[in-house]
């Protein structure tokens, strides 16, 4: 029951993706891929204050990774780069067993815990959220 829940969010999602497009004055743009199941993700940052104004993707690929690329724009938006890191580090708990991320704009994200369950499709899941991290990072010039 709960299964068919997640899964009819995730399709949602990757059918009607939340912030789709290029952002014409990003501050970032950061294109990731996974070869192995042929997802493209780019992100599109717009940061001030610390804080991610703005955020757009581009890219194609199987439903994980693209509707995972949606839930995470529609996440961080308004949140600062620190909290957008900390994020980052509960979806990756999530997908090696541990809990759910929990907060304002998060509910959808409990929909990728199904994931974990085929070790093939995580890095589908992670792919946005790699390429969050490396945004950020490039961002900061680290
Ligand atoms: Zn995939």
């Amino acid at each position: 029951m709960l299964d068919e829940l997640y899964r009819e969010i995730i399709l949602d999602h990757y059918r009607n993706p939340r912030n789709r497009g290029e952002l014409a004055d990003a501050d970032t743009k950061v294109r990731g891929n996974n070869p192995i199941c042929g997802d493209e993700v780019t992100l599109y940052l717009k940061i001030a204050d610390g804080k991610i104004d703005a955020a757009r993707s581009t890219g194609n690929g199987c439903s994980i990774s693209q509707a995972s690329t949606s839930m995470m724009t529609q996440a961080i938006v308004g949140r600062s780069l620190d909290d957008a890191l900390a994020l980052i580090g509960e979806v990756e708990g999530m997908m090696r067993g541990g809990g759910v991320p929990e907060g304002p704009d998060l509910d959808d994200l409990a929909a990728l815990e199904g994931v974990r369950k085929f070790p093939s499709r995580v890095k589908c899941a992670l792919l946005p959220w790699e390429t969050l991290k490396q945004s950020i990072q490039e961002y900061r010039g680290t």
